[in-house]
């Protein structure tokens, strides 16, 4: 059966017909300036003030993650550079819609020649410039297509803007050509659980109404596919949206075994939502979300207020806050050395806030002062720690300035490799799959061209969470799993075999992980867990661990 493959970021599984996106607007024409140059600015003006307004009002109608991306292209749009920019050409006789144009293929450039992180953000530059054109044609921009009936959405990336309001009953999956797995397209279909494929290089061979399905899990479109094809994608559609709707337990296997499901959250403004989805507490509280555009090191009364009011939403849970992981991908102008050429390795997580000992103590200080005020059963850990010596280092620290369980995250294959001596100091451990994949096979994980290294199915990532696992075992201390690996359900039943024994996720994804666990033992999962890991590849191990469940 023929197959287009991409990297799957969403979740689940979708048949249906094909409806393409529209192409963008065509390149404006080098006709000189007509009419007065004030004028033309002001029509821009205008054309900039109304984009900005209707990103905003979309950001506000779409909330989350949404939000965020869309306001930060409501904020593109009024870049003072851009606008003087087009100014310039206005005023040197160029027509306003070449003038935007330009303005903007030109900041373009510069950020796709920056490439990953940067790089996937100018294609939110891109449709900001089109929205802008859009207007001042007096035309609709460019968008997706209205259908009475469902259909899978093929495009060659899609902007936040159209990301956000999609119609969920409407559209039953994403295509892309472009983007990879950091791309605005990827983050939000994870963050609402939509079942997309991004970076299918192939995905022009798809045209208006041809039926395919999409296997997000897997990361294939079938094109063409067979009848029985078709109704197993259904049921499978079919058996998602009953788990969605079942009652919210706790996670449990299906002898009975519990396993929390928690929650990753970056904001305190986010725990309500992951409540109403059943999270048990939260198993990651990323800090630095709350400081990303702080130019100072926050103080101690602005950071407590901010985890007093993160702790009153989990009265007499379980709460796991990660101190400040700066760096890499998230930089902090307060923490970060931007001088380094290879920031994933260099001075991030742990070492930056080693190396600033006092924005460390100030942040586990108001974790302290914010326990003692609230009901929520608190753990903290760190980011990016290498070895024994600085588990140490960050276990006695958070100790000293009263935090009572203190942890590490593994993310670092030499931590995992010393889990037992890790385990005897602190008090648990949490694996971010993310940095331990991204570092265990040496694949920068905001690089859309190594993304397939970017696997945590990969036997060498599940023989490093192994060795973690039995370490906790027998030093009866908890590891859990914080990064995306945990809400990929077929994967987290792997993981918990392997010795995981919570699993934290984007809330979108509880639903899924509680419905797969429920249908699997502890045994069986220590089986799948156990071909998993003797398999040759990342796809392999997913393989063996399908057909371990098949065969058992
Ligand atoms: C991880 O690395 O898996 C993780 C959870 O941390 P982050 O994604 O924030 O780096
Ligand atoms: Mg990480």
């Amino acid at each position: 059966m023929p197959e287009l493959t991409g990297v799957g970021v969403g979740r689940g599984t979708a048949s249906g017909p094909v409806l393409r996106m529209a192409e963008p607007l065509g390149e404006p024409d080098q006709t000189p300036l007509q009419g007065d140059a004030a004028d033309a600015k002001a029509r821009v003006g205008e054309a900039l003030a109304f984009v900005a307004a209707d990103l905003g009002t979309r950001g506000a109608a779409a909330g989350g993650d949404a939000q965020a991306v869309l306001e930060a292209q409501a904020l593109m749009a009024q870049d003072p550079s851009i606008l003087d920019d087009v100014h310039a050409q206005i005023d040197s006789g160029t027509n306003p819609e070449r003038a935007v144009f330009t303005a903007f293929k030109s900041f373009q450039d510069i950020l796709s020649g920056m490439g990953g992180y940067m790089g996937e953000r100018a294609a939110d530059l891109g449709d900001v410039g089109q929205r802008i054109i859009a207007h001042l044609r007096g035309v609709n921009a460019p968008g997706v297509p209205e259908s009475a009936t469902p259909f899978i959405l093929v495009a060659r990336d899609l902007a936040p803007a159209d990301t956000a309001l999609l119609d969920l009953d409407k559209v039953l999956a994403l295509i892309t050509r472009d983007g990879g797995p950091t791309s605005h397209t990827a983050i939000l279909a994870r963050s609402k659980g939509i079942t997309a494929i991004v970076g299918v290089t192939e995905a022009e061979k798809l045209g208006d109404g041809d039926v395919v399905i999409v296997d997000s899990a897997a990361g294939v479109v079938v094109t063409d596919p067979t009848a029985e094809q078709i109704a197993d994608a259904e049921q499978k559609r079919a058996e998602r949206l009953a788990a969605a709707s079942a009652p919210l337990t706790p996670g449990a296997l299906a002898d009975g075994t519990k396993v929390p499901l928690l929650a990753n959250l970056g904001s305190p403004k986010d725990a309500a939502a992951a409540v109403a989805l059943g999270a048990e507490g939260v198993g990651l509280f990323r800090t630095e979300f709350l400081f990303l555009d702080a130019p100072y090191a926050p103080d101690v009364a602005s950071q407590k207020a901010s985890y007093v009011a993160l702790l009153k939403e989990f009265p007499g849970k379980k709460v796991v806050v990660r101190a400040l992981d700066a760096g890499a991908d998230k930089p902090l102008p307060f923490l970060t050395d931007s001088g380094e050429e290879n920031p994933a390795l260099g001075r991030r997580g742990l070492r930056a806030l080693r190396a600033h000992e006092q924005i460390l103590r100030d942040q586990l200080t108001a974790l302290a002062e914010a326990d003692a005020e609230t009901d929520a059963d608190l753990w903290v850990m760190a980011p990016m720690v290498a070895d024994v010596e600085e588990t140490e280092y960050f276990v006695d620290l958070a100790r000293e300035l009263g935090i009572k369980t203190a942890g590490v995250m593994a993310e670092v294959p030499s931590l995992a490799l010393m889990a037992d001596q890790v385990l005897g100091v602190a008090d648990f451990v949490s694996i971010g799959t993310n940095d331990l994949t991204q570092y265990t096979m040496a694949a920068d994980r905001m690089l859309g061209t190594v993304a397939s290294y970017q696997d945590p199915w990969h036997p060498a990532v599940l023989r490093l969470v192994a060795q973690l696992g039995e370490a906790g075992a027998r030093a009866s201390k908890g590891v859990g799993i914080c990064g995306e690996a945990a809400s990929d359900p077929l994967l987290a039943v792997v993981l918990v075999g392997l010795g995981a024994t919570t699993l934290s996720m984007t809330p979108a994804a509880l639903a899924d992980v509680r419905a797969e666990l429920s249908t699997h033992t502890l045994d069986e999962a220590k089986a799948m867990a156990q071909a998993a890991v003797a398999a040759p590849s990342a796809a392999a191990a997913r393989a063996a661990a399908v057909s371990s469940v098949s065969t058992s």
